[in-house]
């Protein structure tokens, strides 16, 4: 588990509704196409495993449980702790 690298960028414009939000600088990401995703827990704090995220929803915290965010190969490249917690979704 580690705490959720966030960047801010000076214009992020809405996502449309193919579009959500990057797990790390919520610049929009089609989730058509894309493949890499972050497990997001404690209420956005966190970015957690599979096992850890399992646990802890076991465990009472479901309710801060925010399931996979779609993040940017930018912002693994700036934050390259994130690489163990990458999801990656198959076609
Ligand atoms: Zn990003």
């Amino acid at each position: 588990m580690i705490e959720r690298p966030r960047t801010k960028l000076p214009h992020v414009r809405r996502p449309n509704d193919d579009e959500t939000p990057c797990a790390v600088c919520d610049k929009p990401i089609n989730i058509t196409k894309h493949k890499l995703f972050v497990w997001v827990h404690e209420g956005g704090a966190s970015i957690v495993t599979e096992a850890e995220g399992k646990k802890l929803n076991e465990t009472g915290h479901r309710g801060s449980d925010l399931g996979l965010h779609p993040v940017g190969r930018d912002c693994i490249r700036r934050y390259p702790e994130l690489e163990p917690y990458v999801v990656g979704v198959k076609d």
